[in-house]
């Protein structure tokens, strides 16, 4: 597999949903997900740096892995795959004590997550049993569940955070600050902190921080910002166990996103600020992008649930955004972006097929989607722009406002710069000459 099914051939059955407010979701039936949980390990283990990510899979997963995340055997990463071979098959309970062994002396890791895969979930492995018995008090072991089954591949941060939740430590009541949810690099993650401590936001720290036992103090008048539109349980967890608050806002991208993202988070510590002109300096500043997209049809496919973000700060951007679509919309979790989204077709569980005969008789100007599909799109003479690159790139707050209008901007620029050409073959990535 690898990657997540694109969907059955359904036939296509949609129904409306209407949210409280003035806008609707249409939802379909097919795309629940579309790449593999297990992706997340090329951005976590990065970003936690005492881990070690243990995947016990397949040779699939190894080969997914392998491609997917440009994996160097060399440079000894910080994860592995214990490979479940067909005699295993008939066990159901593997036996990683040697494995684990051997990572706690080449990686002397603070924290080992324990990734399920497809293969070991269909078996019924007890993963939570397994990493419980693997866990010692120096070094426990988590399970993470991340196979391409259930969830979609952003989600599976998700399970690594709700993994760490319990080695948060609970901050006591009238302790009001704010904690940043999502994995970001930890320039982008100096950058939220500097930020919010010039507006006087007290901060709480992040989840994750970049080592195991520095993750924030979280209770009852913490603030949770999250960064990442995919992160929903977590915050639902946390709001539960320690009673804290999330911030229902619009996400940090774009001057737009950005500008409301900071007002709100100061509001709720009874701060008021006006970044207006903040806002309009940013805009100014891609000026050059914006003028571009103004009014170019994007069509957004379902991949990495940053998709209602992305959608509306085209649509701010003037771009005419035909369709966004999305694997999951947590209602609550991106209402702000629903309702700035208004007037915009919007879909859940998108049918592709249904998906291809639109994107054939609309002709957007821009295609953003997953890996599997830009290049057929391209093939077809579309101009494509991968999902997956919004989600490695520095694009929160207002030192990513130039970062994410150049990537929507760059596939349209190169296609300006190739000689003309009909139904010929261009594949982003394969003509460097066309820069
Ligand atoms: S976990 Fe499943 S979807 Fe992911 S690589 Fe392994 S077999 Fe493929």
């Amino acid at each position: 597999m690898g990657s997540g099914a694109v969907g059955n051939d359904f036939r296509r059955k949609n129904f409306m949903i209407q949210v409280p407010g003035e806008f609707s979701i249409i939802k379909e039936d097919n795309v629940t997900h579309s790449f593999c949980g297990l992706a997340c390990v090329g951005w976590m283990y990065q970003k936690i740096k005492d881990s070690f990510f243990l995947i016990l899979g397949t040779h699939t997963c190894a080969h997914f892995l392998q491609n997917a995340l440009g994996m160097m055997i060399f440079a000894k990463p910080r994860f592995g795959i214990a490979l479940i071979e067909e005699g295993d098959l008939a066990k159901q309970e593997p036996t990683l004590e040697e494995i684990i062994a051997e990572i706690k002396a080449d990686h002397n890791p603070s924290v080992i997550f324990l990734l399920s895969s497809c293969t070991p979930e269909v078996m019924k492995v007890d993963f939570k049993g397994l990493a419980h018995h693997l866990s010692t008090p120096d070094v426990p072991v988590l399970f993470v569940p991340a196979s391409g089954l259930v969830y979609n591949f952003t989600q599976a941060e998700d399970s690594v955070l709700h993994a760490l939740v319990s080695f948060c430590p609970e901050a006591p009541a009238g302790e009001k600050k704010v904690v940043f949810l999502g994995s970001v690099n930890d320039s982008t993650a100096d950058d939220l902190r500097a930020e919010a401590e010039a507006l006087g936001i007290p901060v709480g720290g992040f989840l994750p921080e970049s080592r195991f036992d520095k993750m924030p103090a979280i209770g009852p008048d913490t603030v949770l910002a999250p960064i990442q539109p995919y992160l929903s349980r977590v915050a639902v967890k946390l709001e539960r166990e320690r009673g804290a608050h999330t911030l229902h806002s619009l996400f940090p991208f774009g001057p737009d996103g950005t500008r409301v993202f900071w007002e709100d988070l100061a509001k709720e510590f009874g701060i008021t600020v006006d970044l207006r002109d903040r806002e309009q300096a940013a805009w100014e500043k891609i000026r050059k992008q914006t003028e571009l997209l103004r009014d170019k049809k994007v069509f957004l496919t379902a991949d990495t649930m940053m998709e209602l973000p992305l959608a509306r700060f085209l649509k701010s951007a003037g771009a005419d955004v035909v369709e966004c679509s999305s694997a999951y919309i947590n209602k609550k979790f991106l209402g702000r972006e629903l309702a700035a989204l208004e007037g915009v077709r919007v879909v859940e569980q998108p049918n592709f097929h249904r998906q291809l005969e639109d994107v054939e008789r609309i002709r957007p100007d821009l295609i953003v989607t997953s890996l599997m599909t830009a290049n057929p799109f391209a093939g077809h003479g579309f101009v494509v722009k991968w999902s997956m690159e919004f989600m490695l790139m520095p694009i929160h707050s207002w030192s990513g406002v130039i970062s994410l209008a150049n990537l929507f901007v760059s596939p349209l620029q190169r296609r300006s710069k190739l000689p003309a050409f009909d139904k010929e073959v261009w594949l982003e990535g394969v003509m460097p000459s066309a820069e």
